[in-house]
Parts: C-alpha cells; sequence; structure tokens
C-alpha cells in the first residue's frame, strides 16, 4: 500500500531540494525541486507530487451543495470551489491544521465536533450519577471552548504560543465556579486555578 503523503513529506522535499542546491549549483530550483521529489518520493517531479498532496487534502472536503459553497471537515475552512485564490487560502490553512497535527498528534474540532462536545459535556455533567463522569463531562464542555481558541490559534499562526489543555483549564476554573462550584473545586485540585488571564465572559486565551 502506497504512504499517504503528510505535511512533513512536502517539507522534507523542499528542504532536501535546497540542500541540493551543492550538487547542482547550475539547475534552476523547480528542477532542483524536481529531483528532490523524484530522489525522497518516487514520484516523476515536483509537480505530481504537489498534484498528489491535493488530492490528500481534497478527500477532506465535502462538494459544494447548492449554495456553491465546498466545506473542509479537517480544518472547518468554507470556500468557493471555482475560485482559485479561496483553493490557495483553503490549502494554506489546511496545511497548517496538519503541521499542528503531525507535530503534536493532535487537531482542534471542528465547530460540528465542538458543538457535540459541549452539548454531551452539559448532559453528563448535569445528569452522571457518579461525581467522576460528572467531571469528565464538564472538562468536555472545557475541551470544546479550548479547542475553539486554539483553533483561532492554528489559524492565525500562534499555536506554540496557546497554553495546553492543560494550563487553559486552570484558566478558566474562574469561569467554572460560576456554574458548576463543587465540580470546579474538583477540577481546580487537578489542574490548578490561574485567575485573570482569560478575562470574564470570554473563552479565548488572549493572544495579544
Ligand atoms: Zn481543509
Amino acid at each position: 500500500m502506497q504512504h499517504t503523503l503528510t505535511f512533513a513529506d512536502i517539507q522534507n522535499v523542499k528542504r532536501h531540494a535546497k540542500h541540493l542546491k551543492h550538487t547542482y549549483p547550475e539547475l534552476p530550483h523547480a528542477k532542483r525541486l524536481d529531483i528532490a521529489a523524484a530522489e525522497l518520493a518516487r514520484v516523476r517531479n515536483y509537480h505530481e507530487l504537489n498534484r498528489q498532496f491535493d488530492e490528500v487534502i481534497n478527500r477532506d472536503v465535502d462538494m459544494p451543495g447548492s449554495n456553491s459553497v465546498s466545506h473542509c471537515r479537517y480544518c472547518d475552512f468554507r470556500f468557493a470551489a471555482d475560485h482559485k485564490p479561496d483553493l490557495k487560502e483553503h490549502r494554506d490553512l489546511h496545511e497548517r491544521f496538519m503541521e499542528v497535527h503531525e507535530k503534536l498528534g493532535y487537531r482542534p474540532g471542528t465547530y460540528a465536533e465542538r458543538e457535540r462536545m459541549k452539548k454531551d459535556g452539559y448532559q453528563q455533567a448535569n445528569h452522571a450519577e457518579q461525581v467522576e463522569d460528572r467531571v469528565a463531562g464538564l472538562l468536555m464542555i472545557t475541551r470544546g471552548w479550548f479547542d475553539r481558541s486554539f483553533h483561532d490559534a492554528v489559524s492565525d499562526g500562534y499555536w506554540a504560543k496557546h497554553p495546553s489543555f492543560e494550563e487553559y483549564t486552570a484558566m478558566m476554573v474562574p469561569h467554572l465556579e460560576t456554574i458548576y462550584p463543587a465540580l470546579a473545586a474538583i477540577v481546580a485540585e487537578r489542574y490548578g486555578r490561574t485567575p485573570g488571564v482569560i478575562p470574564k465572559g470570554n473563552t479565548y486565551w488572549p493572544a495579544r
């Protein structure tokens, strides 16, 4: 079976092409990319590699419905599939999510996934019999908020500075206390309590 192309694969080919400058100083960069693609990815040329990578990305794209808008289930971007600048914008954004996913082993949920987390989380926090399960419900709600904040961080390129889920949860404890005081006390014991970072009524980590 053929290996599915990753963001790292493409980066490796680009990096290899740069190194080839020493071996083939007379060749234009495009030609060195072709050689790098052939050596590392065993494809005819860089164009072919690029085309295959587009295919990988497009597997996550739902074709346009009646309103002619395509939607990506992976990075949550909506765009006109017949509009070139949109395609470019989607690919750039999609690559950022792939990069984070490959580096952290984690991708923030899309809007639909986050809404599901929050819905299930509230259900569990309100109705689960065991305290432990209610705490898990509250953490699921928090994960929905975290993912939205982290999604923005990936889109806008500051994800490396964004707090981890554990750090973020500690920042959200003051807010959790207003909705589930007893459960929030348990969360605070495990994750800590960091007031004053995320403003009241907000769920976004303030980057700036
Ligand atoms: Zn996408």
